[in-house]
């Protein structure tokens, strides 16, 4: 028996481009991305096998041309993240951080120069923020821009920087005169060197690294003009954290569909099947109420933002909720597929720990109940 997670029958409000964007991306994870994530979780590799793919879908290309509207890319990410959180971070740090920080903050030939490649897929971008000593307070990041004759010579370190090896660009933040300054950054520039990060147990098909920048030479129109402040790499932040709110969603409905499908089939005591347990049904009755809440979530976050409204504190709010009760149902799912959920044969056990992961990058739980709460009380808590 097919069942849906539509429970308050939301698909009925998608429009046609909605319907369209979720069957194209489904279509693609099925078919050319899940089939090939067992291998590369196992051997800890990105699969950049899947990249034409993603290219031809178009989702990267439209958001360059602002052509997408805020739900359907919530629902391109929900169904990228079905295949895996490290799928959907992937689009995210090109799209909603390094194609977004250009779109934002860059002057029109650094759209024109950057923008096309990106939505293509034919550079890859990625986003240095986070440094060993500084990571939920980027504020204090020690990486510096000196002006030079010519432009700025970039000196400093980051860490835990997705798609950091095989980026042609990366967007750097770094103190100028202590303010912090956005710049694009060639890798191929001599003094910059991406170390890849291995022996991860979570995001094991992720491209993570860590970046050293030695006097790194850039021309004066590397510098990203508009972003000459910690808000402005803030304001990226927000665009990736309204995507994840989305994308976890995805995850957790891998899960829970891979899960309920094996528990209708096995069998167990008087030869039923499990699903016909109350305690299991009442597990499978949380989790679809909880994925159905995150949608809701999810889609609300969606319309504001399609209104302009969307405020950094309901950003929170999704990001810190989603990603807790995805972690949530991905762990109760490993239990109820017994021994079964520890093998690379069932996906839940990869979604599970790299939930972890999105659990604490793009800000930390802590973090995001610290924005909420500042909002809630006014007294700023973070120190
Ligand atoms: C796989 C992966 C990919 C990533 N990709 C990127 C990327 O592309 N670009 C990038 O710039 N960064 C990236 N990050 C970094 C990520 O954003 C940081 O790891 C995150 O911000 C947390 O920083 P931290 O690891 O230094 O933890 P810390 O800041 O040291 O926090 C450790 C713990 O202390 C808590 N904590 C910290 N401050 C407070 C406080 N004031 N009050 C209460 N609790 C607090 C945190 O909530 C957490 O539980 C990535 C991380 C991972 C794991």
């Amino acid at each position: 028996m097919e069942t849906t997670l539509d429970l308050l029958d939301l698909e009925a409000d998608w429009t046609g481009e909605h319907k369209e964007i979720v069957s194209s991306v489904r279509r693609y994870v099925d078919t050319e991305v899940l089939p090939r994530m067992k291998e590369h979780q196992r051997a800890g590799t990105f699969p950049k096998d899947v990249l034409p793919g993603l290219a031809k879908l178009g989702l990267l290309e439209a958001l360059a041309t602002n052509s997408l509207d805020p739900v359907a890319y919530g629902l391109a990410m929900r169904e990228l993240e079905r295949a895996g959180s490290t799928i959907r971070s992937f689009a995210s740090v090109q799209g909603s951080l390094v194609m977004s920080a250009i779109e934002m903050l860059g002057t029109d030939s650094q759209k024109k120069e950057w923008l096309p490649s990106l939505g293509r897929l034919e550079a890859i971008g990625c986003f240095g923020l986070t440094e060993p000593d500084f990571g939920s307070n980027p504020a204090g990041m020690r990486t510096k821009a000196e002006k030079t004759a010519k432009g700025y010579k970039l000196s400093g370190q980051k860490c835990w920087i997705t798609n950091g090896m095989a980026a042609k660009v990366a967007v750097i933040w770094a103190k100028l005169d202590g303010t912090v300054n956005g710049f694009l950054v060639p890798t191929a520039t001599p003094g910059f060197e991406a170390r890849e990060i291995r022996d991860k147990w979570s995001f094991r098909t992720s491209d993570t690294a860590e970046l050293f920048l030695q006097d790194v030479e850039v021309p004066e129109s590397a510098r990203l003009p508009k972003a000459q402040s910690l808000g402005s790499a803030l304001k990226c932040l927000n665009q990736a954290r309204y995507g994840i709110a989305w994308g976890v969603v995805g995850a957790a409905m891998a899960c829970f569909e891979e899960t309920r499908r094996y528990l209708v089939e096995r069998p167990q005591f008087n030869g039923r099947p499990l699903a016909s347990h109350q305690l299991i049904q009442s597990k499978l009755a949380w989790m679809a109420t909880e994925i159905t809440t995150m949608q809701l979530l999810a889609k609300r976050l969606g319309e504001l933002k399609s209104e302009d409204r969307l405020q950094p504190q309901q950003v929170s709010l999704g990001k810190m909720n989603n990603c807790r009760k995805a972690l949530e149902v991905a762990r109760t799912c490993r239990d109820l597929l017994g021994a079964a959920g520890i093998h690379h044969e069932h996906h839940v056990g990869r979604h599970l720990t790299d939930l972890e992961t999105v659990l604490t990058y793009e800000g930390t739980e802590h973090i995001h109940s610290l924005i909420l709460g500042e909002h809630l009380t006014g007294i700023p808590a973070y120190v």
